[in-house]
C-alpha cells in the first residue's frame, strides 16, 4: 500500500490543516516495521481551536431534525461499504490484523453508522400521568453537547464509529482523539463523513499528544461528556480528571474474560470458539479469552483438538493470503505476552505449543500462538489482560468453584460458557458478574446490542439503543395549565 510521505491528519471546523506546517510523528507498518507515511502531531492549540468549532456547530446540529442528521449518517454507512476493501487494506497496514478480519471489521464499522441513522429519529421522551390535574409532566431527550473521543487501536475503525454515530445520531458534536498507532482509519472515516454531508465542526479530529489533547477536553467546560475506549489506567485517570466540570463518562476499558468449558460442551465446537476468541486480532481484543477452564472430564480431548488447530494458524504479514495471526501493534505489547509467558513456565506452567518468537522473515512484533497447561491463579497471565496470542488453559471438575474463578477479578466485560444445556446456560450466566456473557458465542459485539462493562472494565453501553442514550441528557419539563 502506497502513501503520500505525509497525511493530513488534522481536520477543524471542515478544514484539513496542511501536515506541511506541524510538528509530525511516524506511522509505521507493524508487519514490516516499514514507515507508512508521518501525520500531525497536535496538542492544546489545536484541540482547543476544534472544542471552539464544536461548540459553535453544536448550536445548530442539536437543532436539526433527527431525520435530517440520519441522512448524513446513511449516506456515510453507504459510502463506507462501498469502500471497505481499501479501508481494509489501510487497516491491515497500520493495525496488522488479516485483511479478511480488517474488511470485517470496516463493515461493522458500517454497521453502527446504519444503526444509528436508524435511531436519530427514535429518541424518544416521556409524557408522565401527574398526580395533580394542573400539571403535565414531559421528558425532552436532549444531546448532551460537546463530545470528547479518545480511541484505541485494537479496533482502528469500529472503536470510532461506535462513539461517533450514536454522538451524531443524538445530536452532539464531536472532537476524536485516535490512536497515534492508527490515525489512518479515524482519517478515512472523517473523511467519509465530511464526503456525506457533515457540516463543518460537527466532527473534528486531533492526532497527537495523548496527554496535551486529553487535559485540554478534560480542562475544558464546554466538553460536556468524556468518551473513551482503551485501558482501566487511562480510564481512571479521566474519570478523576472529570470532576472539576463533573462531566458525563463513558468508558470501555479492559477485560480479562475466562471461557468455561462445561462436560456437557460440543467439543469440537469449543474448540473452534476458543480459537476465535483467543486468536482473533493476535488476542489483541477486550473481550477475548485470557483464561480457558476445562472440565476434567473432557480436558483431553479440548486439549488435543486445540493443539492440532492451533498448530494450523498460518502467521505473516496480514496481507498475505490464508495469515490467521499477524504482528503485535509494538515492541511493548511484545514484551508483555514475553513477561506473562516467563512468569508462567518460572512458576511450572507447561507449555503446549508455541512459546516462543516467530521468525519467519518480518522484521515486525511476531509471537506464535501459545497454549500453556498445569497453570495456577497466581500466575500473571491469570490474572493480568495479556492482550496477546497466550492461552491458558486450567482444569476444573466443580460448576460453583469454577464460577467463582471465573468472577475472582477487578474487570467485567465479557465472559463465555460452552455447554449444550439451556438451564446451565441460564443459570451460570446469572451468576457470572460481566457486562456481556456469550454462551456458544465468542462475537457478542453487534451494532443493535449494549456493550459494555461492569466493575473495573468501565461504565456505561456503546451499541444498541442503551448506546445513544450515553449521549442524551432528560430534560424534565413541568408544566402548570389552566384546567
Ligand atoms: P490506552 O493506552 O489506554 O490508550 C487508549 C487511548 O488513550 C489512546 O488513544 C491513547 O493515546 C490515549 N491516552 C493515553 N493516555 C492518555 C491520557 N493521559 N489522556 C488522554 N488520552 C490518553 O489503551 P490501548 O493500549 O490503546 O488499548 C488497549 C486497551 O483498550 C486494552 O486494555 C483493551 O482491553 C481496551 N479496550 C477496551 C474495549 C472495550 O470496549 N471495553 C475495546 C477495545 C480496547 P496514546 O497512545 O497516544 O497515549
Amino acid at each position: 500500500m502506497k502513501l503520500k510521505n505525509k497525511t493530513n491528519s488534522i481536520f477543524i471546523d471542515g478544514k484539513w490543516h496542511s501536515v506541511d506546517e506541524q510538528d509530525t510523528e511516524t506511522v509505521y507498518n507493524p508487519a514490516t516495521l516499514e514507515p507508512i507515511t508521518e501525520v500531525a502531531y497536535g496538542g492544546k492549540a489545536e484541540t482547543e481551536a476544534a472544542i471552539q468549532a464544536a461548540s459553535s456547530a453544536f448550536k445548530t446540529w442539536r437543532d436539526m431534525t433527527g431525520r435530517e442528521r440520519s441522512r448524513i449518517l446513511y449516506k456515510a454507512h453507504e459510502l463506507m461499504l462501498e469502500d471497505a476493501d481499501r479501508l481494509g487494506e489501510i487497516l491491515t497496514t497500520e493495525q496488522g490484523k488479516p485483511l479478511k478480519e480488517a474488511i470485517g471489521e470496516v463493515k461493522g464499522a458500517a454497521g453502527f453508522l446504519l444503526w444509528y441513522a436508524e435511531e436519530a429519529s427514535r429518541a424518544y421522551g416521556e409524557w408522565i400521568p401527574s398526580s395533580v390535574k394542573s400539571k403535565r409532566l414531559l421528558v425532552i431527550p436532549q444531546p448532551v453537547g460537546v463530545v470528547g473521543a479518545i480511541t484505541p487501536w485494537n479496533f482502528p475503525a469500529s472503536m470510532i464509529t461506535r462513539k461517533i454515530a450514536p454522538a451524531l445520531a443524538a445530536g452532539c458534536a464531536i472532537v476524536l482523539k485516535p490512536a497515534p498507532e492508527t490515525p489512518l482509519s479515524a482519517i478515512e472515516i472523517v473523511k467519509i463523513l465530511e464526503q456525506a454531508g457533515m457540516p463543518n465542526g460537527v466532527v473534528n479530529l486531533v492526532t497527537g499528544d495523548a496527554e496535551a489533547i486529553g487535559n485540554t477536553m478534560l480542562e475544558s467546560k464546554d466538553v460536556r461528556l468524556m468518551t473513551f475506549t482503551g485501558s482501566t489506567d487511562v480510564g481512571k485517570h479521566l474519570m478523576r480528571e472529570s470532576a472539576d466540570h463533573v462531566k458525563k463518562l463513558s468508558l470501555e476499558l479492559g477485560g480479562h474474560a475466562p471461557i468455561v468449558v462445561f462436560d456437557d460442551a460440543d467439543i469440537d465446537k469449543a474448540v473452534s470458539l476458543a480459537l476465535v476468541s483467543k486468536f482473533r486480532n493476535n488476542g489483541q481484543t477486550c473481550i477475548c479469552a485470557n483464561r480457558v477452564y476445562v472440565h476434567e472430564s473432557v480436558q483431553d480431548a479440548f486439549q488435543e483438538k486445540l493443539t492440532e488447530k492451533v498448530a494450523e494458524l498460518k502467521i505473516g504479514d496480514g496481507t498475505e493470503e490464508g495469515v490467521k495471526l499477524g504482528p503485535l501493534i509494538n515492541e511493548q505489547a511484545l514484551q508483555k505476552v514475553e513477561k506473562h509467558l516467563d512468569n508462567a513456565v518460572k512458576n511450572g506452567a507447561e507449555v503446549i505449543c508455541g512459546g516462543d518468537k516467530w521468525n519467519g522473515g518480518l522484521d515486525g512484533y511476531f509471537y506464535q500462538p501459545t497454549v500453556l497447561s498445569n497453570v495456577t491463579d497466581d500466575m500473571l497471565v491469570m490474572n493480568e489482560e495479556t492482550f496477546g496470542p497466550i492461552m491458558p488453559v486450567q482444569v476444573f471438575n466443580d460448576e460453583d468453584a469454577v464460577i467463582d474463578k471465573a468472577n475472582d477479578t477487578d474487570y467485567g466485560l465479557a465472559a463465555y460458557i460452552f455447554t449444550e444445556t439451556t438451564s446451565r446456560a441460564v443459570r451460570v450466566s446469572e451468576k457470572l458478574d460481566y457486562g456481556i456473557v456469550g454462551v456458544n458465542d465468542v462475537t457478542p459485539a453487534v451494532a443493535e446490542a449494549p456493550f459494555g462493562g461492569i466493575k473495573q472494565s468501565g461504565v456505561g453501553k456503546e451499541g444498541g439503543h442503551h448506546g445513544m442514550d450515553e449521549f442524551l441528557e432528560m430534560k424534565y419539563v413541568s408544566m402548570g395549565i389552566d384546567n
